[in-house]
C-alpha cells in the first residue's frame, strides 16, 4: 500500500483516492508519496518506442493501484487524452541537435495545464462514482487554470464548478475559453476586483467550515498530487526518446510559476530517469532565480509581465522539494513555511544549497528579451512560440552556451495563439487559433458579475450547485 504523507508532518497519511480528493493536507501541508516508486533503467530505455498512453499507464499505476485498478487506469487515460489534437500528446520539436521544444499545448485550452487537469477530471469522476458522492469545485483564476479546469469538469454528473476571475483583467481569449462553456454545471463569476480579491474569496469559502461541509467544496489547484503525477509522464516520454537519440542524459528547461511543473521533473528523476539538470526559468518575477543564486527565499511585489501565468511570488509546490531538502522533517518545513508567510525571508545553508544545485540551475528573462526570443525563434526556425515558452528558451540557450555538450528539452507551456498580442508585437502578425477554437470569438458567453463580497458569492454558489 502506497501512502501519502504531509510535508508538514502533522496530518494523517492517506491513500491515493483521499489524497486526490483532499488536495491540501489538514495541517496546511502538501501530500507526497511516502516512498517514490522506481522505474528500472532498462524499462525507461524501452519507453523510447512506446506510445504516450502506454508510458502514462506504466508511470502512474504504482502511485494509484490501490484505488484505480490497472484496466480502469487504461480506460481513464484514454478518456483523459482523447481531446488532444495529436495522438503523440506531448510531441518533441527539434530546433537544434541539442535543443528540443516539447509541445504541451495540444489539449482543449491550449496550455500545458490540460495535461494535468484532464487527468484529474477523470480521476475525480471515477472516485466519486465509486463513492456515490459529489463535490462543488471552486477556484480563482488569473487565466489558464480556470479554462483548463472548466474543460476538465464540464458536463460531469458528480461535480459543479465555480470559477472566479477578475472582471476585465483576463485576456479576451482566456475569458471566452471559460465563458463560452454553457453546460449547466459550469458557473463563471466575474468579480468586480483584482485576482487577489478572487483568491481571498475562495480561501474564505474554504475556511468557512460549515459552508465547506455543506457544499462539499473541493479544490483542483496546482498543489493537488494527481496533477503533479500526470505531469511526470511527459518528462519520462521525452527523456527516453532523447536518450535513445543521443545516448546521453537530458536536461529540461521549465518556465516556472508555482513550481508544480518543474517539481514533476524532479519526481521523474526520483523515479529513475537520468536527468542532468532541471533549469528553472523565471520572468521579471524572479523569486526562484534569486533563491537559486543566493540561497535566500524572499518575496517581492508581483509585477505584470508578458508571461502572466508565471507572475507569482510564492511558489507553493516548492514546499515539496523543501521537505526532501530537510531530510523529510515535517516539523522543520512547518516552521519555515509559517515564518515565510508571516515574517518574511528564509535562508538555506550552503551544504543544502550545494545539494540543490547538483539538480537545479536557474535563469531569468525579462519582457524585452522575451519579445526578442519570439522574433528570433520565428526568423531562424520558422517556429512561433508564446511568451512563456520564450522565457524557457532564453534560459535553455544561456545554459547551452555554458554547457555545449548538453541536450536540453525546453517545455512549451502554451500555444502562441493563446497570447496573440505579445506574439503579434514581435513577429508582425497574430497566430491563428487552432481549428477547434476557430469560432471562439463569436460564440455566446455566459457569466455572472458579482461584487468582491464573500456572502454574495456564497449565496450564488448555494443557489447554483446541485446538492
Ligand atoms: C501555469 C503556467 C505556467 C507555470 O507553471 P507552474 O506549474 O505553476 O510552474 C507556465 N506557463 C503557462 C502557460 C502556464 O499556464
Amino acid at each position: 500500500m502506497l501512502r501519502y504523507i504531509s510535508t508538514r508532518g502533522a496530518a494523517q497519511s492517506l491513500g491515493f483516492a483521499d489524497t486526490a480528493l483532499a488536495g491540501l493536507a489538514s495541517d496546511g501541508g502538501l501530500y507526497v508519496p511516502e516512498a517514490c516508486p522506481q522505474l528500472p533503467a532498462s524499462e525507461i530505455d524501452n519507453m523510447a518506442n512506446q506510445q504516450y498512453l502506454e508510458i502514462a499507464w506504466r508511470v502512474i499505476l504504482p502511485f494509484v493501484s490501490d484505488d484505480i485498478p490497472s484496466e480502469d487506469l487504461v480506460k481513464l487515460l484514454r478518456r483523459a487524452y482523447k481531446g488532444f489534437e495529436t495522438p503523440e500528446i506531448a510531441p518533441l520539436h527539434r530546433l537544434e541537435d541539442n535543443l528540443y521544444v516539447q509541445e504541451l499545448f495540444h489539449g482543449p485550452t491550449l496550455a500545458f495545464k490540460d495535461v494535468a487537469l484532464q487527468f484529474l477530471g477523470q480521476v475525480f469522476d471515477l472516485l466519486l462514482e465509486k463513492r456515490k458522492s459529489r463535490v462543488t469545485i471552486v477556484g480563482a483564476t488569473s487565466g489558464d487554470t480556470g479554462s483548463a479546469a472548466i474543460e476538465a469538469f464540464r458536463g460531469k454528473d458528480n461535480a459543479d464548478i465555480f470559477i472566479l476571475h477578475p472582471k476585465g483583467r483576463v485576456s479576451e481569449v482566456q475569458r471566452r475559453q471559460m465563458t463560452t462553456v454553457i453546460e449547466p454545471n459550469v458557473f463563471n463569476i466575474a468579480i468586480e476586483g483584482s485576482f487577489d480579491d478572487c483568491q481571498d474569496i475562495v480561501k474564505a469559502m474554504f475556511n468557512d467550515a460549515r459552508f465547506r461541509e455543506e457544499m462539499r467544496l473541493s479544490a483542483v489547484n496546482s498543489i493537488n498530487w494527481a496533477r503533479i503525477l500526470a505531469q511526470v509522464v511527459y518528462y519520462i516520454y521525452a527523456g527516453a526518446r532523447i536518450r535513445d537519440k543521443t545516448g546521453g542524459p537530458v536536461s529540461f528547461c521549465v518556465p516556472t510559476g508555482n513550481f508544480g511543473n518543474v517539481y514533476a521533473g524532479y519526481v521523474a528523476k526520483s523515479m529513475g530517469l537520468e536527468v542532468e539538470k532541471l533549469l528553472v526559468a523565471s520572468n521579471r518575477n524572479d523569486i526562484l532565480h534569486r533563491f537559486f543564486t543566493t540561497g535566500r527565499m524572499q518575496a517581492m511585489a508581483v509585477e505584470p509581465s508578458l508571461s502572466p501565468s508565471m507572475d507569482i511570488q510564492i511558489s507553493s509546490n516548492f514546499e515539496r522539494l523543501l521537505f526532501d531538502l530537510y531530510g523529510r522533517d515535517g516539523g522543520m518545513v512547518a516552521k519555515t513555511m509559517k515564518h515565510f508567510r508571516s515574517a518574511g525571508p528564509f535562508e538555506l545553508e550552503e551544504p543544502v544549497m550545494k545539494q540543490l544545485r547538483e539538480i537545479f540551475a536557474s535563469g531569468r528573462v525579462d519582457d524585452a528579451r522575451t519579445g526578442e526570443i519570439i522574433a528570433h525563434t520565428y526568423k531562424k526556425y520558422d517556429y512561433l512560440v508564446d511568451p512563456h515558452t520564450a522565457v524557457g528558451l532564453g534560459v535553455a540557450q544561456d545554459y547551452l552556451a555554458q554547457n555545449p555538450e548538453a541536450t536540453v528539452v525546453s517545455l512549451a507551456t502554451a500555444h502562441p495563439a493563446k497570447f496573440p498580442a505579445a506574439v503579434e508585437k514581435s513577429v508582425g502578425h497574430a497566430p491563428e487559433l487552432p481549428a477547434h477554437l476557430a469560432d471562439l470569438m463569436t460564440q455566446q458567453e455566459k457569466y455572472t458579475v458579482l461584487p468582491a463580497d464573500l456572502a454574495k458569492v456564497q449565496d450564488f454558489v448555494r443557489q447554483g450547485a446541485r446538492k
